[in-house]
């Protein structure tokens, strides 16, 4: 009988977050961690060094608070550095850094609090009084740790609270007693991370080390983010969803800068923050580079210069709004595809820039058809599409069906909760994203699977109309929801905010819409709204035009005649 021959490999050096913290102090000379101050201006910097010491401290911290392996840390913060020092210490230690969404339903951050069983809550001091109107309803949270400057009374609104840097300076060691790490399993979990819950409860997300580190690994890469030793990120994509899709652990590892704008998202101190500190590559959902490049047409001069690169995601990026920051601003904007469930970024387009011949393509449609794709799996992740009948649908660019993924950073199930198992039950996930895939593995999402609009039996994409209204220059943004129709069972509503002084109307934006999608796609009614409400991480909230829709709420409604 034939037997295995063993490799004769270190196989068992463990992939663990460890091995990401010991580079922050020792090889990453020279990189700096940049948090904006309260003032939107001024800002604090610290080198990987200085952090790693600081993260020293605190994990040594954690322990004289009784934290133990296994147990959930919570935070409840921006982007900043302390922040960044959680995502270290708490993991290193062999427990569960949580990360709370600050933008969720009070009653959502309860359940989810509870469910996690959190013992202690980091909190960002402009953050306390949000978090004190909720701390009776916490079932399991011994004490808060709050960090800024805050002193005294705000604090005291949370019961057991401590400042983070009294914390640190009482940890402070002798030079010669460096904290002793515990050895870690790559499999231990490492963070949890709840989906913001568009359906039921919360899920909770649970990452190992090891899928962590090869998930920023795959940052590094050339076709995925491609972050570098010599970049300055700006990670905007908040600390608190999904690890800021794995930039802080991606800077560490690759011993790069990293910006952190702290609760300054606004189009302003963004733009001032990059014209100051020259971030190279920056990450965020389309509604923030919308807001940005509103912001720079109406002042013009504005250097962005810096930036090169740029990882956009969360939900589809417009092909214009990636046109125009190319054109008017030189940043080049790749579109990722991903989840909550995938660590998040499984697809990233990067479309070849060359022919065969040696030519270009930058110019080519059939590059930017490519380019507004999703873009292809990463390396290590698989994907497949699941037709209606359960057979895989082909990789033809045209058929559709519901995504499916596994690779090791997708979850194999939820944390502590098994109402949504059948998703996992084939060891790939079912995703709930509708998508087509083309010849060369470009995945093009035409649907959320809640958010399709049936007709008349067929399947119209909210997401291409989205696209092809955005494509207006007169329109802003567009959200396309069902409508129910007696005839056709549904037909799409386009949601629209228009450009100021613009003079589109919704007979104009169907002729846009003609020859662009099929005739029976064209909406039968517009809503001209002022804005389109966004969800807890800056998506088109389309349940909630929905509701409006159904209680007759909806403003600005015109049907086309
Ligand atoms: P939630 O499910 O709470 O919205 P996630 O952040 O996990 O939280 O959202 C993941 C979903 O976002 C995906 O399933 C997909 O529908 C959508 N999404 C993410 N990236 C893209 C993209 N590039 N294009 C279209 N949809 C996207």
């Amino acid at each position: 009988m034939s037997q295995m021959l063993r490799g004769l490999m270190q196989d068992d050096f463990p992939l663990t977050l460890d091995h990401l913290r010991r580079r922050l102090g020792s090889c990453n000379e020279g990189a700096e961690v940049v948090t904006l101050n309260p003032d939107a201006t001024s800002v604090c910097r610290a080198s990987h060094a200085e952090v790693s010491q600081r993260i020293d401290r605190l994990a040594r911290a954690l322990g004289t608070l009784g934290i133990q392996q296994g147990d959930r840390v919570g935070t409840f913060a921006w982007n900043n550095q302390r922040h960044f020092e959680l995502y270290f210490a708490v993991p290193c230690i062999g427990a569960v850094l949580h990360t709370l969404n600050v933008r969720l339903f009070q009653e959502q951050l309860t359940y989810i609090v509870n469910h996690a069983e959190d013992r202690v809550i980091f909190v960002d001091d402009s953050l306390v009084p949000l978090l004190a109107k909720l701390a009776p309803t916490f079932n399991t949270v011994e004490r808060y740790v709050v960090m800024g400057e805050m002193q005294g009374e705000e604090a005291d609104e949370l019961p057991n609270a401590l400042p983070y840097e009294q914390l640190l300076e009482r940890a402070q060691a002798n030079p010669d007693d460096a904290f002793e790490y515990p050895q870690l399993d790559e499999r231990q979990a490492a963070s949890l991370c709840y989906t913001s819950g568009t359906t039921g409860n919360p899920k909770g997300v649970l990452y190992s080390h090891r899928s962590i580190s090869l998930h920023s690994t795959v940052t590094l890469s050339k076709d995925g983010t491609g972050l570098s030793r010599a970049d300055r990120i700006l990670a905007v994509v908040p600390m608190f969803h999904v690890n800021a899709w794995g930039l802080p652990y991606g800077a560490a590892l690759a011993g790069a800068d990293l910006i952190l704008p702290d609760r300054h998202l606004q189009p302003e101190p963004l733009a001032g923050l990059i014209e100051r500190e020259r971030p190279t590559l920056m990450g965020c959902v389309p509604t923030i580079f919308q807001g940005l490049l509103s912001y720079a047409e109406a002042h013009p001069g504005l250097d962005l210069s810096s930036l090169t690169n740029a990882a956009c995601g969360g939900s589809a990026v417009p092909r214009r709004l990636m046109k125009d920051f190319e054109e008017r601003h030189d940043v080049r904007i790749f579109q990722a595809w991903g989840m909550t469930e995938t660590s998040p970024v499984a697809t990233y387009s990067r479309p070849r820039e060359r022919t065969p011949g040696g030519g270009t393509r930058e110019h080519d449609d059939d590059y930017w058809d490519e380019r507004a794709t999703q873009g292809r799996p990463l390396p290590w992740v698989e994907l497949r599409l699941a037709g209606d009948d359960g057979g895989e649908v082909p990789w033809d660019g045209t058929a559709t069906g519901e995504i499916e993924v596994r690779g090791p950073w997708v979850a194999s199930r939820y944390f502590a909760d098994s109402s949504e198992d059948e998703k996992f039950a084939t060891g790939w996930l079912r995703t709930g994203d509708i998508a087509a895939v083309d010849e060369r593995g470009n995945v093009r999402i035409t649907d959320r699977s809640k958010d399709v609009i049936k007709s008349g039996g067929e399947w119209i994409s909210s997401v291409e109309l989205e696209n092809e209204l955005m494509s207006h220059p007169d329109v802003v943004e567009a959200a396309v929801i069902a409508k129910p129709d007696e005839r056709w069972s549904e037909r799409p509503l386009c949601c629209v905010v228009l450009r100021e002084h613009a003079g589109a109307d919704a007979p104009a934006l169907v002729e846009h819409l003609r020859g662009r999608v099929a005739k029976w796609w064209l909406p039968d009614e517009f809503a001209f709204v002022s804005e389109i409400p966004k969800t807890s991480v800056g998506k088109f909230d389309k349940k909630l035009l929905r509701a409006r829709l159904a209680e007759g709420k909806l403003e600005g409604r015109v049907p086309v005649s």
